[in-house]
């Protein structure tokens, strides 16, 4: 057992079994404990890698998507260009370079980055040094400055704590973490949550007893889809997850590139779910933006141009770099179950009145 567990023990036995979404908020955000405030975990030493470590080609693809999103808007004079969790700030350093051949487009964005992680503050600062762009740091959504914006977001919402239900014979009851038999384990709340099937899309009505429903708090997409619909702009979301609302497990934590245990060392795996894109989408619905897709990963890089712009990568370099540029292009478009461009969707909202944005049909 590690310290943070006793601490978590401690919790439960005051208060009594604890909710999922405060349990992965702990282990992921806790000042002294938690996974991302505590170390970098990305990269091949680390736990993870994602799509923007794998090449500079998602980043740059990106950014020529936001400068499209600013043009389509009019060229607004001055914005926000917001990035929602940037680990190492490689999506936005790879970003701010391409979109240099975008004339003014720098000049009117003012840079603004989510993070509650002080370790992977400090490493974006680094990163985006020599970029020479003047960036504000934010712990969250909320004291983002007023006005019309360009926000992105790769393989943050599927950090957003959820909450999980299970049908019983009497309803939804929510799934709690207690400690039985000496460990932290699951269990279930005695009593059922009332008008959960009345929320959920109609074909999940008579959901299987033992079925699991996860739902996410979406604060801060709700928070950015709010501003898009009421100042201009739109969000680009790229993650993991379904195309519509699944009732499934898919909890999950990783640690050294392997899937763990969620409940054992707590705050020393990454602790993350699917993303319901059914149940974004409607959410952003509801605050009033208008959503386009999701479409899937490889989908949409390919539409932004990613295989030309492999090639010129290619153009004069060694075998072992034109072999390597293959390899990533594999792993981001790819749609084998190990690559990523299946797996992983493009899901994007934009102010009621602009038209479809690059990538994505109307
Ligand atoms: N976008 C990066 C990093 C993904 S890891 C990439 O693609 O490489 C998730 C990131 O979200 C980390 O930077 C983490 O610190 C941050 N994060 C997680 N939960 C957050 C929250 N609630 N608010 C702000 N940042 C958060």
């Amino acid at each position: 057992m590690n310290a943070f567990e006793k601490e978590i023990r401690a919790i439960i036995e005051a208060e009594g079994p604890m909710p999922v979404s405060r349990y992965m908020a702990l282990c992921l955000s806790d000042p002294r404990h938690g996974y991302y405030a505590t170390r970098d975990p990305l990269g091949a030493a680390g736990d993870f890698t994602t799509a923007p470590e794998i090449s500079q080609m998602f980043g740059e693809l990106i950014g020529l998507w936001c400068a499209e999103v600013w043009r389509m808007m009019g060229g607004p004079a001055r914005f926000r260009l917001v990035e929602l969790g940037p680990g190492r700030g490689t999506l936005m350093k790879d970003l701010l370079r391409a979109a240099k051949v975008v004339p003014n487009f720098l000049k009117a964005a003012g840079i603004h980055l989510i993070e509650t992680s002080p370790v992977l503050a400090g490493r974006q600062k680094e990163t985006l040094a020599s970029s020479g762009a003047k960036i504000s740091w934010h712990k969250n959504v909320d004291t983002l400055p007023e006005g019309p914006l360009i926000a992105v977001a790769n393989e943050f919402v599927d950090a957003l704590p959820i909450d999980q239900f299970v049908k019983t014979k009497d309803g939804w009851r929510e799934r709690r973490i207690g400690i039985a038999g000496g460990k932290l384990a699951f269990g279930l709340h005695p009593v059922p949550v009332p008008g959960i099937d009345e929320t959920l899309p109609p074909r999940l009505r008579k959901a299987f007893e033992d079925s699991v429903l996860e739902r996410r708090d979406l604060g801060p997409i709700r928070e950015i889809a709010g501003r898009v619909a009421k100042s201009g702009g739109a969000m680009l979301i790229v993650d993991y997850g379904h195309r519509r609302t699944t009732l499934a497990h898919t909890l999950q934590a990783v640690r050294a590139h392997e899937f763990a245990d969620p409940l054992e060392l707590p705050g020393e795996a990454d602790l993350t779910s699917l993303v319901d894109f059914e149940a974004l989408a409607a959410a952003v619905k509801k605050c009033g933006a208008k959503t386009y897709g999701p479409i899937a990963q490889g989908v949409f890089l390919r539409r932004l141009g990613i295989e030309p712009r492999a090639q010129r990568l290619k153009q004069n370099k060694d075998a072992k770099t034109r072999a390597d540029i293959d390899a990533a292009l594999t792993r981001l478009i790819g749609e084998g179950p190990r690559q990523m461009g299946e797996l992983f969707k493009a899901f994007a909202f934009t102010h009621p009145k602009l038209s479809a944005p690059p990538a994505f049909d109307s």
